[in-house]
C-alpha cells in the first residue's frame, strides 16, 4: 500500500516525466480522454473507482459543523513554473501548511484547470486553481478555488507573465503569497475523493470554497488558449457524504 501511494504521488507530481514516458499518454478528449483513462494503463485502474473527483457540489450536501482548513501560508519564492502539457503548475519554497482535523499537510504545488473541474449546482466556472498539500503519510489535501468573470486578478497577471507557452520549465524571480487565492468568505464543501488526472489515486481530502474569486475575460482567454478544456467531467458521488459548512 505504501508503495502504491508513493508511486501515485510521483506520477501526480510529474505526469509527463514518469507515467507518460511509458506510453501511458492521456488527454482530456478523444481516444485517450477521461472515459478511457482506466483502460490506458494498469496504473490508471483507480480512474474507474467509486470515490473519484471532481463532483458536482449542490444542495444535497450535508450541513455539518466542519471547520475550514487552518491555514499557515507565508509569502514564498517561486522555485519552478511548469507547462507539463496538461496544466500550468507552480512550486514554491517553503510556503507553509494547512491543518485539517488535526493533521498537518505541507504545501506541494498549485495548478489550474480551464474550465473548472468542480461544478456548483451544475454550473461550470471558467477556471479553478488547486492548491495541493501532502501529509507525512502521503495523503493529500487539496483546496479548490473557483474563478468567475469580473475584475482582473493581480496574482493571475503575475503568473500569466511567466507561464511557459510550450511544454517546459522556468524559474522566474518572483514570490507568491497563497493567501491571495483565498476568497473573503469561507463557506466550503468537504469530501473524500481522488486526483482528477491519472492515476486518479483515491487519497485526497477535498475542500472547495463556495465563493469564487474574479478574473477577467482576457485572463481566462490566456488559460483557455494554452490549456483548452483541461478539466475532467464530474464523477458520480456514489455512497460518499459531501459536507458543507453550516
Ligand atoms: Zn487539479
Amino acid at each position: 500500500m505504501k508503495l502504491a501511494l508513493a508511486a501515485g504521488l510521483s506520477l501526480c507530481l510529474a505526469p509527463m516525466a514518469l507515467a507518460e514516458e511509458n506510453g501511458n499518454h492521456w488527454e482530456y478528449e478523444g481516444a485517450h480522454g477521461p472515459a478511457h483513462w482506466a483502460e490506458i494503463s494498469h496504473d490508471y485502474q483507480s480512474c474507474a473507482g467509486t470515490e473519484q473527483s471532481p463532483i458536482d457540489l449542490n444542495g444535497y450536501a450535508v450541513q455539518a459543523a466542519i471547520n475550514p482548513p487552518a491555514v499557515y501560508w507565508r509569502n514564498a519564492a517561486v522555485t519552478d513554473v511548469q507547462n507539463n502539457g496538461h496544466t500550468f503548475q507552480v512550486a514554491l519554497d517553503n510556503a507553509g501548511k494547512i491543518v485539517i482535523d488535526g493533521v498537518d499537510y505541507n504545501f506541494l504545488q498549485f495548478h489550474f484547470h480551464s474550465g473548472s473541474e468542480h461544478t456548483l449546482n451544475g454550473q461550470r466556472y471558467p477556471l479553478e486553481v488547486h492548491l495541493v498539500h501532502q501529509s507525512a503519510d502521503g495523503r493529500l489535501a487539496v483546496i479548490g478555488v473557483l474563478f468567475q468573470r469580473g475584475a482582473s486578478n493581480p496574482l493571475l497577471d503575475q503568473l500569466i507573465d511567466v507561464m511557459p507557452g510550450n511544454v517546459g520549465h522556468a524559474r522566474p524571480t518572483m514570490s507568491v503569497n497563497l493567501n491571495d487565492f483565498l476568497p473573503g468568505e469561507w463557506e466550503s464543501y468537504r469530501y473524500q475523493g481522488s486526483l482528477t488526472t491519472p492515476p486518479c489515486s483515491e487519497i485526497v481530502s477535498w475542500t472547495v470554497f463556495e465563493h469564487p474569486l474574479t478574473a477577467s475575460a482576457d485572463q481566462f482567454a490566456v488559460f483557455e488558449t494554452i490549456f483548452p478544456h483541461s478539466y475532467r467531467p464530474v464523477q458520480p458521488t456514489n455512497r460518499r457524504f459531501v459536507l458543507h459548512t453550516n
